[in-house]
């Protein structure tokens, strides 16, 4: 088969704010650059954020990049690399301020600066009290974002690819990254984006737990990609499970109200988070008040007939406080929980939220092997790891890793891009091939398993063996579980082809990522033997050498899945930072 071959200097997978915050600065330098996105730009996934984005402007307080450093560290349970950390911490005044002015509608004060709230895990002064640091526009900042870099992207001339779908990296003999193949998802034409640079920017893969907050289409595409171009993926055992899903339906209600005074309640009415978080109370790390609650439920303070959630209480809030600053949330408690927040309390569960880990990268947004740049391939975003959220994410830290990612990778592929001759080099098709090898095979199996009951086996699996609290047994099963999962997907087959639009093929395609991604999460979590961040055994000790479990001398150092042969190995934590001091290991408490 004979694919047709369009080229451009720079391909971006992804139109979310990490792939539009870089197609921006690749356009607006002169470059010829496609994005492309499974969905229209502006619903992507991040037109999900609620809460906000943190910089420390000290807009209402006083505020510092070094304790937004420190907080950040703190938060990632020591994990995170401190030289991306400090680079993240000290960059996010400049990007959010370059934001405002692409023409982000903050909400403001009264002397017309950017509003911030408080966010768990935010202090001042190294860990002393609350801070108010997410920069906020109402419990939609994420819309906001989004809206305001695809206008930029518009008048820059950025070419748009709307309802594509990537299916593989192309790289050629050496491992140096050509561009990927991708198809148009109406019509399943397939079609090599070749370009000088690629970056990597689809976002999470939030899809292989059953109750996840993510879209559907965060199905880990970017993973599964790189996975089978071997290159390896970093740190997926760790997945931030949100402390505030709406019980029974895992839709997101924001951080923000708890930082505009919300309170958690166990069946009693008592405020529990005082006794798990004496001093960041319910504005503790995420990570921390999630098994808070899983606690509270366990030993039978649970609310409701079933006693299997606990609630959020802004009933004593100004009702104008509400409308104004959570008008989403409201509305999301109204039509998804059935309740007013004004008059009574939401009833919330941890939901799976996050992934920590991602494809290795160093601050520049290069995708890094073996300590060396992967020639002409970048990532950036949720499915990159730079590492910059170690074993547990701060909240409103991943609105700013993507601009502040974004703008670096692309800087980063601007140099390599001039430093390239003019003519691209011959495509090198195995790649390729393999690709459209992966379409017919779906397109001609039959008698084989239906993709529903494939994804339902590999989300149960995910969420009973890999959960909030992690046990050996349930680990080491769910381990062998998911390869006999990982056979079934092999054997997918769609029944409808003749649709024309194309859902039943993609879904298909999906689920061979999100398998990838399911591999590489529990395979990893099955081999590290401690409790850090997100990631908490039943059987790790918590002695004076490991406190609550987290085991420093064995354990600091990041993992790396390789798909081939589930092969894991690791790599060092990078523990110096650019100009200051190392932010030195410390038991964490809030
Ligand atoms: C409900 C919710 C609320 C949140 N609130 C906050 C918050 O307040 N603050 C904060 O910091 N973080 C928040 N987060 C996290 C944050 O929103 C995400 O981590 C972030 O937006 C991810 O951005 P991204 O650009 O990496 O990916 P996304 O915005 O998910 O974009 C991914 C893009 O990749 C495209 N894509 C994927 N696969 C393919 C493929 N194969 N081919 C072509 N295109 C593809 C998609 O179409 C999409 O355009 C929240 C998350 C959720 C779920």
């Amino acid at each position: 088969m004979t694919v047709p071959v369009r080229h451009f200097d720079a391909v971006i997978v992804g139109a979310g704010g990490a792939g539009m915050r870089a197609a921006l600065q690749l356009s607006e330098a002169g470059l010829k650059t496609a994005v492309l996105s499974k969905v229209f730009p502006t619903r992507s996934h991040t037109v999900a954020a609620q809460g906000g984005v943190s910089a420390s402007l000290g807009n209402s307080e006083p505020d510092h990049w070094h304790w937004h450093m420190y907080d950040t560290v703190k938060g990632s349970d020591w994990l995170g690399d401190q030289d991306a950390i400090e680079f993240m911490c000290r960059e996010a005044p400049k990007v959010v301020v370059e934001l405002e002015h692409f023409g982000m509608p903050f909400d403001r004060n009264e002397d017309g600066t950017i509003y911030q709230r408080p966010f768990g895990g935010h202090m001042s002064n190294f860990g002393e009290k609350p801070v108010r640091r997410a920069c906020a526009a109402a419990d939609r900042t994420g819309h906001a974002m989004l809206h305001a870099l695809y206008q930029r992207n518009v008048r820059a001339n950025t070419h748009f690819f709307v309802e594509w779908m990537a299916l593989d990296l192309v790289r050629d003999a050496d491992g140096n990254v050509q561009g990927v193949v991708a198809m148009e998802m109406e019509t399943s034409e397939i079609v090599v984006f070749q370009a000088k640079a690629t970056l990597f920017a689809t976002g999470g893969a939030g899809r292989i737990f059953a109750s996840s907050t993510n879209a559907f289409i965060n199905t880990g595409d970017g993973l599964g990609m790189a996975a089978r171009a071997g290159i390896p993926l970093e740190d997926m055992e760790f997945w931030q499970f949100h402390p505030t899903g709406v019980a029974g339906a895992g839709v997101l209600i924001t951080e923000g109200v708890r930082g505009e005074g919300g309170i958690l309640r166990n069946s009693a009415g008592e405020r529990f988070m005082e006794r798990y978080a004496p001093n960041a109370k319910d504005l503790a790390s995420r990570d921390v008040v999630s098994r808070a609650m899983v606690t509270e439920i366990n030993e039978g303070r649970g609310c409701g007939p079933n006693k299997d959630h606990v609630l959020l209480d802004i009933t004593h809030l100004d009702p104008e406080v509400i409308k104004s600053k959570l008008p989403g949330i409201r509305e999301i408690s109204i039509k998804f929980a059935g309740v007013d927040p004004i008059v009574a309390p939401i009833p919330v569960v941890p939901t799976c939220h996050y992934q920590m880990g991602g494809i290795p990268t160093n601050y520049r947004g290069e995708v890094v092997i073996d300590g060396k740049p992967v020639h002409g391939f970048y990532a950036a975003g949720e499915v990159a790891c730079a590492s910059v959220h170690g074993a547990n994410r701060l909240g409103t830290n991943s609105l700013l890793d993507l601009l502040v990612f974004g703008k670096s990778s692309a800087n980063s592929m601007i140099d390599f891009i001039k430093a390239q001759p003019a003519e691209l080099p011959e495509l090198a098709t195995t790649d390729v091939d393999r690709a459209v090898a992966r379409v017919a095979r779906l397109d001609n199996q039959t008698g084989g398993v239906e993709v529903n009951d494939a994804r339902n086996a590999m989300q149960r699996t995910m969420q009973n063996h890999c959960g909030v609290f992690r046990f050996k047994d349930m680990l080491a099963e769910g381990a062998a579980k998911i390869l006999e999962v990982e056979e079934m997907v092999k054997k997918t087959q769609i029944h409808d082809k003749s649709k024309v639009f194309n859902t039943a093929r993609i879904e298909a395609l999906e689920l061979e990522n999100l398998i990838e991604v399911a591999k590489a999460t529990m395979i990893s979590a099955n081999a590290r033997t401690e409790s850090r961040g997100a990631h908490v055994r039943d059987d790790a000790p918590d002695t004076a050498e490991t406190p609550n479990g987290r085991d420093d001398t064995n354990w600091l150092k990041h993992t790396l899945w390789h798909r081939d042969g589930n092969r894991l190995e690791y790599k060092p934590v990078n523990m110096t930072p650019l100009t200051v001091e190392t932010i030195a290991l410390k038991t964490r408490s809030y």
